[in-house]
């Protein structure tokens, strides 16, 4: 199959996993940005999240729960608050996916203790495909009984609520263009030289389940020359099941991650190494690759499957309205100085416009007639 080459780094593949994609390539063809992305981030031997260590200032990016432990207890006050406007139920599935460390389950579940019957409800379930991080997850979480999964498809039946911070961004997208010639599908294939580089496959139309019905016309109306245009299956299918339980056996979701609120074209496929961009294509399995979340997709998908999405609220608005402030200063009450400028640098930076405030953004997705807290009124 032709490739028209796009833009081209210079020494890109090196890694051991970029020669077997280029090996799999030669042999078989271009592949999708999502096969791409999902060997890069999954390869049991090389895939980036069985192999390194991406969190804190040591890795590669640091995350909300890792910036101070007021966003896990946060949560875990919207957990216990959620769970009670359940109606307490005697026993429930607490969910995380894509843990990361168990900081935030942690955090969720110290802040929880001031209600010991949440404790004692929840059934600590989380979605985690990366072995060497479960392992981490089981260190943090010390003597707490919890059940590992590869997948949202195993999670048990019954009352659940499920929390997933920065799991979304790290599923796989689909790419498709808009060119003169029609739609085609950004793929990643070999140049000249054999080294991996995008290039474009003809398509007949972009698959029009994942888009929302308003961007379907507008695509068709042709004036979007050349915009990428993301889907990812994969995050509208797990949304979409989740959607399904909670509609049926009743519970709540949150989903907070960096995104867009409507569809948006654009390519937001992004490498990060050290804390800093990186070539998409240079190492693969060596550096994290993650794609801003479509928001108004996973909404779509939740609706569809039964459920309530509720608008959209920025991390910093969700942090301020679950009182992030008063959790702040109590944590700083009695300190030295120095943590309690440390403290404060960690609200900032969760809830500032210019830091993570208004770029991460908190999807909530419910059972009908429930009132979430920081989503719904005086809740
Ligand atoms: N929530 C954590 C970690 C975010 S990184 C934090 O905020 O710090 C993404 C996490 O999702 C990692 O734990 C990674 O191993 C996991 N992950 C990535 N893709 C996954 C998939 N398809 N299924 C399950 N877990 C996945």
């Amino acid at each position: 199959m032709g490739l028209a080459p796009e833009a081209r780094g210079a020494r890109r593949g090196v890694t051991p996993l970029g020669a077997r994609i280029a090996a799999l390539i030669a042999d078989t063809g271009p592949i999708t940005v999502a096969d791409y992305m999902a060997l890069c981030l999954g390869d049991p031997e090389h895939g980036y999240y069985m192999t390194r260590e991406p969190f804190g200032s040591a890795g590669d990016f640091v995350t909300a729960p890792e910036v101070s432990q007021v966003f896990g207890e946060l949560v875990g006050l919207w957990a216990v608050a959620t769970w009670l406007a359940m109606g307490s139920p005697p026993s429930f599935i607490l969910a995380e996916l894509g843990p990361g460390r168990g900081t935030l389950m942690a955090d969720l579940l110290r802040a929880a203790r001031l209600r010991p019957a949440f404790g004692a409800a929840a059934r600590v379930h989380l979605v985690e495909t990366s072995p060497r991080l479960r392992t981490l997850q089981e260190a943090t979480l010390g003597g707490t009984a919890v059940a590992w999964h590869g997948d949202v498809a195993s999670l048990p039946d019954g009352p659940a609520i499920i929390v997933a911070n920065e799991f979304f961004d790290a599923l796989p997208v689909r790419q498709y263009v808009r060119t003169d010639g029609g739609w085609a599908e950004r793929m990643v294939g070999l140049d000249t030289a054999g080294r991996l580089a995008f290039g474009l496959r003809p398509v007949s139309e972009p698959p029009a389940s994942p888009l929302p019905s308003s961007e379907r016309a507008r695509a068709r109306g042709g004036d979007l020359a050349s915009a990428i245009l993301e889907v990812s299956p994969a995050a509208t299918g797990i949304i979409s099941r989740l959607a399904g339980r909670l509609a049926r056996d009743g519970g709540a979701l949150l989903a907070i991650d960096y995104g867009h609120e409507g569809p948006a074209f654009g390519d937001t496929l992004q490498a990060m190494r050290g804390h800093a961009f990186a070539d998409p294509l240079a190492e693969p399995g060596v550096a994290d690759l993650t794609a801003h979340v479509d928001f108004a997709a996973l909404a779509e998908a939740a609706r569809a499957a039964g459920a309530t999405p509720r608008p959209l609220l920025g991390q910093g608005e969700f942090l301020a309205r679950l009182g992030i402030a008063a959790r702040a200063e109590r944590l700083a009450a009695g300190k030295d100085a120095a943590t309690v400028a440390a403290i404060g640098a960690a609200v900032r930076r969760l809830t500032a416009p210019d830091a993570m405030g208004t770029l991460f953004k908190v999807l909530a997705v419910s059972q009908s007639g429930l009132a979430l807290p920081a989503f719904d009124g005086d809740a």
